[in-house]
């Protein structure tokens, strides 16, 4: 009763202890949790990905400069593309040109942004680690259909992620002993060839969007689609 009445007299002293417990949560927070656990810390690719991760992927779409700011401090060699529109619906808008990561893409490949951030986190924290498990040696070489392609989606007249370098179309692998995987050859063949691609594509969702592989429809026998589009599945 005391104070309730002492409060209520003073009501600006409730609001400075509640700001107060904050800061100090925040602080605390800074101190000893480490940024890959904090929402609000910049993504760091190399990071050892936890339950915030994807929500940090996701976050990357908001902005370009910001999502780019994340590949400068990482280890990819890549250039970022000039913004342009192609035709009526497709283009590159905030797309970057990947020179070298850490397994071989087999040339340049062109993706937004946030479809690169989430691609270099894929191959260093899940490819790799579930290549190492299963086989027991690195992924050297990733086999893939491109990234940019100005079309349609197939069987409709909604345009493709792959029109706006979205998306990329992977289609199997090499293993350091010279070992290919393919996703059209092993997916179904009830051997650890198959039970590694279930495991690589299961493991990309949420680090992109969108993630569909042979389980979803005929088109994709033979390659899993990856994009950051604005729809979330994992078929
Ligand atoms: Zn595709």
């Amino acid at each position: 009763m005391l104070l309730r009445s002492y409060y209520s007299k003073r009501p600006f002293y409730g609001v400075f202890i509640a700001i107060a417990i904050i800061a100090f949560g925040v602080y605390w927070a800074d101190k000893y949790i480490p940024d890959r656990y904090l929402p609000y810390t910049p993504l760091a690719i190399n990071d050892a990905p936890t339950f915030i991760t994807n929500y940090k992927i996701a976050s990357l779409k908001a902005s370009d400069t910001y999502c780019f700011s994340v590949l400068n401090k990482s280890d990819l060699a890549f250039e970022r593309m000039e913004d342009r529109k192609i035709g009526s619906t497709c283009g590159f808008y905030g797309a970057a040109m990947l020179k070298k990561s850490q397994v071989s893409w087999g040339g340049d490949i062109t993706l937004k942004c946030p479809a690169l951030a989430g691609l270099a986190i894929w191959e260093r924290h899940d490819l790799q680690p579930i290549a190492n498990d299963v086989f027991e040696q690195d992924v050297v070489r990733v086999r893939h259909f491109g990234t940019y392609s100005c079309r349609a989606i197939a069987g409709t007249s909604t345009p493709s992620e792959h029109s706006y370098a979205n998306a990329i179309d992977i289609s199997g692998f090499r293993l350091r002993d010279g070992t290919e995987i393919s996703v059209l050859r092993h997916w179904n063949d009830g051997t650890k060839k198959g039970e590694f691609l279930k495991k690589v594509h299961q493991s990309a969702c949420g680090r992109f969007a969108t993630v569909l592989g042979p389980n979803y429809n005929a088109q994709h026998k033979d390659h899993f689609h990856f994009d950051q589009g604005p729809y979330v599945t994992c078929r």
